[in-house]
């Protein structure tokens, strides 16, 4: 629920979001919340009360946009605002959300919405971070996008996404590609054995020293088995 869809549209469009819509993996609609106006200039915000810069987007369109939303879906589906005072999107709760059949993203603009509406529609308020953007399109798209990566079949697998970044609060481990050689750097020699075991183990420690090294209060709630323990006490002793 956008004043821009044309913008999200576009973004939805391209590549793995882009084909799995078309795969009908998922299914994303962008509307307009204009559409949904009583104003006979179809005028969706007004000046703030109490005084004010800026202007603040009505109640009545979003409460129409939505009520159409969920009679067009047959049940209610779950709202959330994008909001800088929402709580910050984690790699978990995208996790969770992707088990939700429907869900209904609202995005203010301008200086935000009437509290109203907000009030009595929205489950869920949504930070992508502690600063200010000048609409919810932005993360309403990177609330959709890392929600449609883990839906079934969007990815070649699921360890595709198991083994990324904030997954089991880790980090993930160095990637490389060809060639083994660049600007005098070479591929770990490891990657190049075949050794799956070895592979594995060095990946595993890489994850386990970059999250201690960029993000360690991660690894608090990271699942570590005894072997990952022993290492990172070994790295915490040569620190
Ligand atoms: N006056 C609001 C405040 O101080 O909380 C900020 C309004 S902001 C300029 C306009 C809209 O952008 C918000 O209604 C929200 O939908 C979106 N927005 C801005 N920053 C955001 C963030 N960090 N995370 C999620 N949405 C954000």
């Amino acid at each position: 629920m956008t004043l821009f869809p044309e913008m999200c549209e576009r973004v939805l469009d391209e590549s793995i979001i882009g084909r799995s819509r078309e795969a009908e993996l998922v299914e994303i609609n962008c509307i307009n919340i204009r559409d949904f106006s009583t104003d006979k200039h179809r005028r969706v915000d007004d000046t703030t009360y109490g005084g004010g810069t800026g202007m603040i987007m009505q109640c009545q369109p979003i409460f129409d946009c939505f009520t159409a939303l969920t009679e067009k879906i047959g049940k209610r589906p779950h709202l959330i605002y994008m909001s800088p005072q929402g709580k910050t999107l984690s790699q978990s709760r995208v996790k969770e959300l992707a088990k939700l059949d429907n869900i209904a993203i609202l995005c203010g603009h301008y200086e935000g919405i009437d509290e109203r509406v907000i009030e009595e529609l929205v489950d869920e308020e949504i930070s992508i971070g502690d600063y200010v953007l000048t609409g919810g399109e932005l993360p309403a798209l990177v609330l959709a996008d890392s929600i449609t990566r883990m839906l079934p079949g969007v990815l070649a697998s699921d360890e595709a996404f198991e083994q990324e970044s904030h997954y089991n609060s880790l980090l993930e481990y160095p990637q490389y590609t060809r060639p083994y050689e660049w600007h005098e750097k070479k591929v770990p020699d490891v990657l190049l054995t075949g050794h799956h075991a070895n592979i594995t183990k060095w990946r595993r420690e890489q994850s386990i020293m970059r999250t201690l090294e960029r993000r360690p209060e991660m690894l608090e709630n990271a699942e570590l088995d005894k072997k990952d323990k022993e290492f990172l006490k070994k790295l915490k002793s040569s620190e």
